[in-house]
């Protein structure tokens, strides 16, 4: 593929002591890690926060997936379960959160060759190199990492595989990326993504005012339940903050989706905003939220720049996550300026270019930093992105322990199919162009990565597509159709 030729990644031993592999998280992507560890026979640790497997599962646990047991469970990890006599989920059905964690999670943590390496309550607050600070060039590669946990220990190991997720790090509600103003004050009145409104939230919105914030799936969730919630709780009320000028975005792929679960998701909401059963409120950049005496009838109130406001009893900031550096603030990373993921995955899932939910093959050479032996995999890899899966951070964990085996064809040997939303936009109108004028048919995706390689400097979208046309070679008339497209796009991709 494209991204890994460009991308040198020495094949020497990734190596640095004698201490273990450490793996923070024991979540889905954490545990395949480890699972890809014991079939490698590399010693490993793998330390977790929480008081067992799957803890941030756990905090969505009342959530459907949208993608079958199929995608959610990790091949080194079936096979190591299987061997083990444990039946494993029908492929075809669509688990809770919670059945994530107890029918997978919890056995594979379990297994006598996985229990003994994990901790829970061991929380990492930072991680360096033994006796090295980040400016420290001589010896570094060899000199072991340290883990330090939240109770003062400290860890040896040779390289650290981080697949500690976003949960814990939810954006803001502010419209521009800062917090809103009064956003802290206002916390009492506030969720972060997704409460349980038809179980353990019931009371706190039924018969009220919740207005949901957020253009994704998790905001779509919500919303669905919220409208069950009022079809059995009189007085019930709806609004959903968005801040593009038009949902079309959330509302997806509908039946094109490959995960009709997903697609489901974005059509019944249409649904309901068509039906008046959620009321819309489209353009609305929060800049204020004010509670208490100050928040109007429902007790808080949103403000939008220009003055609008929206009163309710209950807001969910439903508006995504953002990567934890700090952890690694000691260590060399090169992170994207935009996604905050590793600088070689990041144009391959930067929202703006690609719509499909599909991401190309990746594995070690793109998730490598100039820090040898440091891995981000999971949801934390994507850092701003929001279209993670599971089955992405698997192959990621499959692909990183080869490398960290020795077994560099099998790292560099990346696959994956992941479904499409069914909103390729893009890919599909590029491969249409690229049909119609007879060019190979990888210039697409090859136009796409590279076109994101030059988004951040280019000044306009169609810019950077005539930059990266350029680089690839396309004649004149390939790069006026593609430009044209692009111009015709890019309208759909602002706000
Ligand atoms: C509501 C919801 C629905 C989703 N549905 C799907 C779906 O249908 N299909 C799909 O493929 N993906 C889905 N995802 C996306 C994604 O696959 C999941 O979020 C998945 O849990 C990511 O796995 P992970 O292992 O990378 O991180 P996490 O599951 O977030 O696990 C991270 C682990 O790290 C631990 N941790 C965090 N910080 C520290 C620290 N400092 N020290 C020690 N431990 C730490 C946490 O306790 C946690 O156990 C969904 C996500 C959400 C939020």
């Amino acid at each position: 593929m494209l991204a890994s030729e460009e991308v040198v990644v020495s094949e020497r031993e990734i190596s640095a002591g004698d201490g273990p592999v450490v793996v923070i998280g024991a979540g889905p992507v954490g545990l395949a890690a480890a699972a890809h560890l014991v079939e490698r026979e590399l010693p490993f640790l793998v330390v977790d926060a929480g008081a067992g497997p799957g803890a941030s599962v756990r905090r969505w646990g009342h959530v459907r997936l949208f993608s079958p047991w199929r995608y959610n469970i990790d091949p080194a990890a079936r096979r190591l379960l299987t061997e083990a006599g444990i039946t494993l989920p029908a492929d075809e059905d669509l688990p809770t959160g919670a059945d994530l964690v107890a029918r997978y999670l919890e056995p594979l943590a379990a297994l006598p060759r996985i229990a003994p390496r994990l901790r829970y309550g061991a929380e990492v607050v930072a991680i360096g190199r033994v006796g090295a600070d980040r400016v420290r060039t001589a010896g570094r590669e060899d000199t072991p990492f340290v883990v330090r946990l939240a109770d003062g220990s400290e860890i040896t190991a040779r390289a650290v595989l981080d697949a500690s997720g976003t949960w814990r790090t939810p954006n803001v509600l502010g419209g521009n990326g800062l917090a809103a103003h009064g956003e802290r004050e206002a916390a009492g009145w506030i969720d972060h993504a997704l409460p349980d409104v038809l179980g353990a939230d019931r009371d706190r919105h039924a018969g009220r005012h919740t207005v949901v914030v957020g253009a994704g799936h998790s905001a779509a969730t919500t919303l669905l339940a919220l409208a069950d919630l009022a079809a059995s709780a009189p007085g019930t009320r709806i609004t959903w903050a968005i801040r593009a000028d038009a949902p079309d975005r959330t509302y997806g792929g509908g039946e094109d989706d490959q995960l009709p679960a997903r697609g489901a998701l974005g059509a019944g909401l249409h649904h309901l905003v068509a039906a008046g059963r959620v009321e819309l409120a489209t353009g609305f950049r929060v800049h204020t939220v004010r509670a208490g005496a100050d928040g109007g009838a429902g007790g808080v109130r949103l403000l939008d720049a220009a003055g609008r406001s929206i009163d309710a009893d209950r807001v969910v900031a439903a508006t995504g996550y953002r990567p934890d550096w700090r952890l690694a603030g000691e260590l060399r990373l090169e992170l994207d300026p935009i996604l905050e993921a590793a600088r070689e995955l990041a144009p391959l899932i930067d929202p703006n270019v690609h719509s499909c939910g599909t991401v190309y093959p990746h594995g070690v050479a793109e998730l490598s930093h100039p820090e040898p032996g440091y891995f981000a995999l999971g949801s934390k890899s994507y850092g701003r992105a929001p279209t993670f899966l599971m089955a992405t951070g698997y192959e990621q964990a499959r692909s990183v322990v080869a490398a960290l085996a020795g077994d560099w064809a099998a790292a560099r040997d990346v696959r994956l199919a992941l479904p499409e939303t069914g909103v390729c936009s893009v890919s599909t109108g590029l491969q249409g162009i690229a049909a119609d004028l007879g060019l190979p048919a990888d210039v697409p995706d090859q136009l796409m990565t590279a076109t994101a390689r030059h988004l951040g400097s280019a000044a306009t979208p169609v810019d950077a597509v005539l930059t990266a046309a350029a680089e690839l070679g396309l004649d004149p008339t390939a790069t006026r159709r593609f430009a044209a497209f692009a111009a015709a796009q890019a309208g759909d991709h602002t706000g």
